[in-house]
């Protein structure tokens, strides 16, 4: 019998074998893996009263008992590193060692989200010498969490430990794609001594219990990692609430190479901005603008390199690439061979089913050199393993064609110049920019998008911003003069 994944509300799995059940595939194998519960508008109701009760008393403990429960998720999840990477490489279709690297991360964000809340102090004001201001943050109280299906471990953990190490409860709905890692992690917490109903799970789709969530009068805050259209939705779903939101969205990132980029690096770099996460990241380098004095030799090495990326099974320890998640994904990522040829692109490799590879939506890695930054291919977020190449002739005009985009992610700069390393952080418009380094998340800094690409940070400050109220408070340092009304 395959599993069923229910709702984890107050720390119990309820639900039974009732309702709606939607089938998760093995991407690698096209077999049943699990089937999802979907939560109705009671169940999420539910999990919102659940995280509602909770709230008092995790608000309410001092951050250093708060602190206790978040180091031993760190380390719970750390002994069962193993078992939850090969959940999440079946489950995803990503790599074992990728994977692993995401499960340590997860742990990760648990320490340090502890140790930034340690951190936090308030603010005093003394200026007025008739009183002492001083400012308090608080829990700002019940969260919705969405998460998206590309990196479920990495994603939602991240989302889930800044909003509990700040004194939050939360309902956290993984994607219904890939439930089992996220599910899991969250029975994981609750052995290392996660008090029932902090962080509660809900399953299901988008538009019946994402909706149903975010609508809810008990959410404080909607915390959503996933697509700028969703994003839309959802904000408009949440401001009927006036709930604040943070949102972290698409991207169609530009990776410059500069005429006097190491080559050899910036292709190396180009490759993992593309192709790594079997090219399902939001902060992939879609669109690689080379320098025309070393655009031949750079795009043959690259389409050379792009032919050789072995692609199997995620499992399996020299896999670089695995499958698509779902074959609706893979044929909407196909179909942009076709948008891109007939906009003039030229297709330099793959879109081809790898040799050996009968079963699982595979894909070869595609290339393909295009005609304008203006066309559809270099306009939309296609997210998967799918490179644009532009070439271009002065450094400006990179930058324009990098800013000339709905979104603002991030972006990649490859040069030994300083000045045009200088230049290029000055002024593309993107969240982060990364300089001579494929990827580089500091969890201490903000991270999230300008444009279509988000609202709001991630990172120490900006977290404790989104995941806190500010309260300040006045006191007067002795008798104060106060006008006396209703006094004959
Ligand atoms: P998606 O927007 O389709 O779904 C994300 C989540 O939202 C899922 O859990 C889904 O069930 C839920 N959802 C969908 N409609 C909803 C609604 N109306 N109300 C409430 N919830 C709803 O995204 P996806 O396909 O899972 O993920 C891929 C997208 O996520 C890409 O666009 C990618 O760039 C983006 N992403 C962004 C970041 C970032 O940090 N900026 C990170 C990872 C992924």
């Amino acid at each position: 019998m395959t599993e069923i994944v229910t709702s984890l509300i107050d720390g119990v799995a309820v639900g039974g074998t009732d309702g709606t059940l939607l089938p998760a595939l093995n991407p690698t194998t096209e077999e049943l893996l699990c089937q999802l519960r979907e939560a109705d508008a009671d169940e999420v109701g539910q999990a919102a009263d659940a995280a509602r009760a909770a709230f008092a008393g995790w608000a309410g403990l001092a951050t250093d008992r708060r602190n206790d429960v978040l180091y031993a998720i760190h380390d719970t999840l750390l002994v069962h590193a193993d078992e939850l990477a090969t959940l999440e490489a079946r489950t995803t279709g990503l790599t074992l060692t990728s994977v692993r690297g995401h499960v340590a991360r997860a742990a990760a964000s648990f320490r340090s989200f502890a140790e930034i809340a340690s951190g936090l102090a308030g603010e005093t004001y003394s200026q007025n010498a008739d009183y002492l201001t001083y400012v308090t943050r608080e829990p700002k109280g019940v969260a919705a969490l969405i998460a998206p299906w590309n990196a479920p471990l990495a994603l939602a953990s991240m989302r889930v430990a800044t909003c509990i190490a700040f004194g939050n409860t939360c309902v956290l709905k993984p994607s219904e794609y890939t439930p089992q890692s996220v599910c899991r992690m969250v029975e994981l917490m609750h052995e290392a001594g996660l008090p029932k109903g902090v962080v509660n799970v809900i399953n299901g789709r988008g538009h019946i219990t994402g909706e149903a969530l975010i609508a809810h009068k008990q959410i404080d805050m909607v915390g959503f990692t996933g697509g700028s259209e969703t994003g839309r939705a959802i904000m408009a779903t949440a401001a009927r609430n006036l709930t604040p939101t943070i949102l972290e969205l698409g991207g169609k990132s530009a990776a410059i190479i500069a005429g006097d980029a190491d080559i050899e690096r910036a292709i190396d770099g180009a490759l993992l901005g593309i192709y790594s996460s079997n090219g399902q990241q939001c902060l992939g380098g879609s669109r690689i603008l080379v320098h025309r004095s070393i655009a031949d030799q750079f795009i043959a090495r690259f389409v050379e390199r792009t032919k050789a990326i072995r692609i199997g099974d995620p499992l399996a320890a020299t896999t670089e690439m695995g499958p698509i998640l779902f074959e609706r994904h893979r044929d909407r990522i196909l179909s942009y061979i076709d948008i891109a040829t007939a906009e003039g692109a030229e297709l330099l490799t793959g879109g081809g089913r790898p040799a050996g590879l009968e079963r699982g939506f595979f894909v070869e890695p595609i290339a393909v050199l295009a005609k304008s930054n203006a066309t559809r291919v270099c306009q939309e977020e296609i997210f998967g393993p799918f490179a644009t190449i532009l070439i271009f002739d002065e450094i400006d005009e990179a930058i324009t064609i990098a800013n000339a985009s709905d979104f603002g992610l991030v972006a990649y700069v490859w040069t030994t110049s300083l000045a045009t390393a200088m230049r290029c952080s000055r002024t593309i418009r993107a969240g982060t920019i990364w300089i001579n380094t494929p990827m580089m998340r500091e969890l201490r800094a903000p991270f999230g998008g300008y444009k279509a690409s988000g609202i709001g940070r991630d990172g120490a400050t900006s977290s404790a911003d989104f995941f806190t109220e500010l309260k300040t408070t006045s006191i007067p340092v002795g008798d104060i003069a106060m006008a006396r009304m209703g006094l004959a």
